[in-house]
């Protein structure tokens, strides 16, 4: 069969501007895309025929072939000028061009359907001290990269995709339901318009890879469980050259042998002996940037708070650095020898018929008496 003339398929004058070239192009496009035709051959050829018309007379130098020696001019079987012919390439250009207006961005804005890559989340456990401090950390983290060997077409090497036959390069399809037509992207080449009939053998025309990437990670002082470092552009590769997503680094401080964290403030507990707790005396607490001396007034009860200003937690969004609340716990004593035994004894005995030593004992056995009636 006859090639028909192209300017006849596309119903205008030989002198056809772009623009007019343009317009009746985008009027057959609309009337015989496949998605407002579906299962109609003649439609099919007809968009077909008016993209191959439309690809040869937008081309200047195509076009000026075309209308010096007819078809055997362009018809890339007839070996004539080393064109491109219709390559897949130029031919969704042309889709990206005329489509974008219609289809009302529904690609995304982008083209060839280039999808952004997954965002990922790695877990950083981190010590009490390097969450504290700041600490720079090197992390091995799975994902998946561009693939070399394709350059992420996915295509195999000498190849390069076509246009996908089921969306004729849109990416997207008309699905009719009831009286709706809904559009959805194509379930062949997933949005791209493109598909691969030789995929590459490195990445099976996945166009990315399984790579374990070694990153160098700068984790702020003050960081607390929960918190997320975000790097930029270190998540998966896009596809169809869309851009990389994030990676998100998130926080998680070990428990620490001494300190309890509450945010900014530190908590510890001290063991103190009965006899520093009740003359009085000076301990050695820890803190995170060594031991501080504490003076411990005579007197004080286990339970009691010592409150060390600053030696908290500077917060990782600013502000003043927190407290280090020492919570001391008055110990027993064990394994006393004969001499200390008659010591306690004679003290314990100095004690008896008097409760104004035991301020907690004799609000207690107060309160004891009073719950049973027996005042
Ligand atoms: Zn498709
Ligand atoms: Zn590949």
């Amino acid at each position: 069969m006859a090639k028909r003339d192209y300017y006849e398929i596309l119903g205008v004058e030989r002198g056809a501007s772009e623009a007019e070239l343009k317009k009746a192009y985008r009027r057959l496009a609309m009337k015989y895309h496949p998605d407002r035709n579906p299962d109609d051959k003649d439609a099919e050829e007809k968009f077909k025929e008016a993209n191959e018309a439309y690809e040869v007379l937008s081309d200047g130098a195509k076009r000026s072939a075309y209308d010096q020696y007819g078809h055997a001019g362009v018809d890339p079987q007839m070996g004539g000028g080393g064109g491109a012919g219709f390559g897949g390439a130029n031919f969704s250009d042309i889709f990206g061009d005329v489509f974008s207006d219609f289809f009302g961005g529904a690609r995304g804005g982008s083209r060839g359907g280039a999808q952004r890559g997954s965002d990922l989340r790695y877990t950083l456990e981190l010590d009490l001290e390097e969450a504290v401090r700041g600490t720079t950390v090197t992390i091995r983290v799975p994902t998946l990269v561009g693939c070399k060997t394709c350059d992420g077409t996915g295509a195999k090497k000498g190849t390069s995709p076509v246009t996908c036959t089921t969306c004729g390069g849109i990416g997207q399809v008309r699905m009719q339901q009831g009286f709706f037509s809904v559009q959805q992207t194509c379930p062949r080449c997933h949005g791209s318009g493109k598909m691969i009939t030789d995929p590459c053998g490195s990445c099976h025309g996945q166009g990315r890879v399984e790579e374990s990437k070694t990153l160098s990670v700068k984790v702020p002082p003050g960081v607390d469980t929960g918190d997320r470092i975000r790097l930029s552009g270190e998540g998966e590769a896009g596809t169809h050259g869309g851009p990389a997503g994030d990676l998100y680094v998130v926080v998680n401080v070990r428990e620490h042998a001494i300190f309890q964290r509450d945010g900014k403030h530190l908590y510890c507990e001290v063991p103190i002996s009965f006899a520093d707790a009740a003359l009085g005396g000076e301990l050695e607490v820890p803190t995170l940037d060594g031991r501080v001396k504490l003076k411990i007034p005579e007197g004080t009860q286990t339970g009691k708070l010592f409150r060390l200003r600053g030696k908290g937690v500077a917060p990782v969004r600013g502000g003043a650095a927190g407290d280090l609340m020492c919570r001391v716990a008055v110990e027993t004593p064990v394994n006393l020898n004969k001499r200390q035994r008659e010591l306690l004894d004679e003290f314990r005995k100095s004690l008896q018929g008097d409760d104004s030593h035991s301020p907690k004992a004799s609000g207690w056995f107060e309160g004891v008496k009073r719950f049973f009636g027996d005042v």
